[in-house]
Order: structure tokens, then C-alpha cells, then sequence
């Protein structure tokens, strides 16, 4: 059996057109664009690179795009004004401030002082308050979770009654894509397990596994035999394993054997053009929400 390959750089497409198509829409009738502000403090190269991406795909979209650059010795006093200036601007739907931050500043003040009602990438406690709700709560799921949810759905794979594993229970993709697939609704309805490096016989629970999301960052850590046959197979790691001699690239593997476990499973994401390329097309659909919410048409 070989498994359907559940591409990302296809899905990222199809979400891209809707976004762009509903931006047009709102622009005619109301006057107004979705506005999303990226600061960076300092010039991390893999920042810069990941900022570049982001703003690349607002301006695509029709976006407001503001990217806000500051030096490596601003102060978290001077940030947090920064983020009052933004959390203030009626231009401005979405604020992401980009992550890791210089030392002196402590990330978690900053974060919990972007308003929840612009927290595009979900992380605020008010926003993981709401999640753990659920249904008409919910108003920024967290970019990667929304994601591979996304993807679970436009691959036409049944999740109610679903036995769901998860393996990870980081704060940024395994308790949240956990939290959202027990929710009631469309896409959710499932029987939730996560698995960690406590758990007890983790083969056991992901042979069970209709649908098996990976987030731990090991690589080839789910072996073939740890699949059930037919499962959808969701692999959200990302491992450097070395560099390519040809391009001097690096070679990035998941976390699950993919030539092996294509073969038995029903569905799976490839590393890389899985789930990777879903995080920031999720951060540009939670910045158009955000806009509708403020129109009051979401
Ligand atoms: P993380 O914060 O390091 O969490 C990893 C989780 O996996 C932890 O809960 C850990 O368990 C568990 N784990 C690690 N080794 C394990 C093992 N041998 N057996 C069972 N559980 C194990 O990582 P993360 O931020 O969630 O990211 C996970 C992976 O996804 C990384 O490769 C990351 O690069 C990738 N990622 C990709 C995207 C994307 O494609 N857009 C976005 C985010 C993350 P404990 O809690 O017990 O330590």
C-alpha cells in the first residue's frame, strides 16, 4: 500500500487563494485590509529569513504589512511602549513579535502585553484560555495546531470518533492540537491521547492511532511497525540531519521513517512540504479573522 501524500505546499495554495479572494471582497465593501505588524529585535539570520517569508506572503494577500526592526539593546521598557503604539493602531489586526528575544527582555512580559483580541499567533493565556474552551471562544487557534487540523480536513480524513495520538505536549503544537481535536465541531470530535517521554509503552498507544500527529523532534522516532495499517499520519517535526553535498543545503527529516511508513499508512505529511509550510498561511488566516472580528463579520 502507499500511502496518499498529504502536501502542504497544495493546501498552502488553495488557503492562499481563498484568503486573497475574501481580502478583495472585504476591501470593496468595507475600505479596508487586513494589518499585520512583525517586529524584530536584533538580526538572528533564521529570524530574518523567517520574518522575509512572512511579509512576502502579506504582500501577496493585499495585506497591510508593517515590519517593525529594532536594535538588539532596546529595552524591554521601550518594547513594551512599542507594542502599546500597535496594540492601539485601528491599521493594525495582527502583532507578532518574533521570537527569540535579546536576554534582557523577558519574552513572556512582552508576549502577554500584544492586546489577545491582535494575538495572530494564539500564545497570549487569554487566547489558550479560549482554545481550552472551545467552539465560539476560540478566536486565534495557534498557527501550527490550526494547521495540521487544516490539513487533516481538506485530506478528507474522518475525525469524529477518531482514535487521535499525539506524540508532544509542547505548548506550541502537541497540548493544543491535542485540545483542538477533542473539541465539539467539524474536524474535532475525536478520542484524544498524548504521549510524551514519561509514557509507558508508547508503541502500544500509537499502533491505536486513526490519526497520529508526531511533534517530539527526534528523527525516525515512530517506526513502520508503530502504524496502524490505513492511519492518516501527520509529521510535524523537523530535524536537520545533515548538510546536502550538492546544494549545501540541509537535509531535513520528520520525526516518523518515511519510506517505511508510507507503505502502511493510509495518509501522510512529507518532511519537508508537510505541515511546514502551513504555520504562516494559518498566522495570514488569523490576521483576516481578526479584521472580521473587528468588522464584526467573522
Ligand atoms: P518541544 O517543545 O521540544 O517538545 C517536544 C515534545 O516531544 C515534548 O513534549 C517531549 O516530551 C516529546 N518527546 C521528545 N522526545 C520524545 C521521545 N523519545 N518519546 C516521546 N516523546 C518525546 O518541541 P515542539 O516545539 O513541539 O516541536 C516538535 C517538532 O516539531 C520539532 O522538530 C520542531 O522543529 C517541529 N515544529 C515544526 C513546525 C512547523 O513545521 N511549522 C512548527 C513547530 C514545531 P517531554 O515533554 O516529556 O519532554
Amino acid at each position: 500500500m502507499t500511502a496518499k501524500l498529504i502536501k502542504g505546499t497544495e493546501i498552502r495554495e488553495e488557503i492562499l487563494e481563498e484568503i486573497s479572494a475574501e481580502v478583495k471582497a472585504i476591501k470593496e465593501k468595507h475600505g479596508v485590509v487586513p494589518g499585520l505588524v512583525t517586529i524584530l529585535v536584533g538580526e538572528n539570520p533564521a529570524s530574518i529569513s523567517y520574518v522575509t517569508l512572512k511579509i512576502k506572503t502579506a504582500d501577496r494577500l493585499g495585506f497591510t504589512e508593517v515590519q517593525d526592526t529594532q536594535p538588539e539593546t532596546i529595552s524591554e521598557e521601550d518594547l513594551l511602549k512599542l507594542i502599546d503604539k500597535y496594540n492601539n493602531d485601528d491599521k493594525i489586526h495582527g502583532i507578532l513579535v518574533q521570537l527569540p528575544l535579546p536576554k534582557h527582555i523577558n519574552e513572556k512580559k512582552v508576549l502577554n502585553a500584544i492586546d489577545p483580541d491582535k494575538d495572530v499567533d494564539g500564545f497570549h493565556p487569554v487566547n489558550v484560555g479560549r482554545l481550552m474552551i472551545g467552539g465560539d471562544e476560540v478566536k486565534f487557534p495557534p498557527c501550527t495546531p490550526a494547521g495540521i487540523q487544516e490539513m487533516i480536513i481538506r485530506a478528507g480524513v474522518e475525525t469524529s470518533g477518531a482514535e487521535v495520538v499525539v506524540v508532544g505536549r509542547s505548548n506550541i503544537v502537541g497540548k493544543p492540537i491535542a485540545n483542538m481535536m477533542l473539541q465539539k465541531g467539524p474536524g474535532a470530535n475525536s478520542t484524544v491521547t498524548i504521549v510524551h517521554t514519561r509514557t509507558k509503552n508508547m508503541e502500544e498507544h500509537c499502533k491505536r492511532a486513526d490519526i497520529l500527529v508526531v511533534a517530539a523532534g527526534v528523527p525516525n522516532l515512530v517506526k513502520p511497525e508503530w502504524i496502524k495499517p490505513g492511519a492518516c499520519v501527520i509529521d510535524v517535526g523537523v530535524n536537520r540531519v545533515g548538510v546536502s553535498e550538492k546544494t549545501g543545503k540541509a537535509i531535513l527529516k520528520g520525526d516518523v521513517d518515511f519510506d517505511a511508513a508510507k507503505e502502511i499508512a493510509g495518509s501522510i505529511t512529507p518532511v519537508p512540504g508537510g505541515v511546514g509550510p502551513m504555520t504562516i498561511t494559518m498566522l495570514m488566516k488569523n490576521t483576516l479573522k481578526s479584521l472580521k472580528f473587528r468588522l464584526g463579520i467573522a
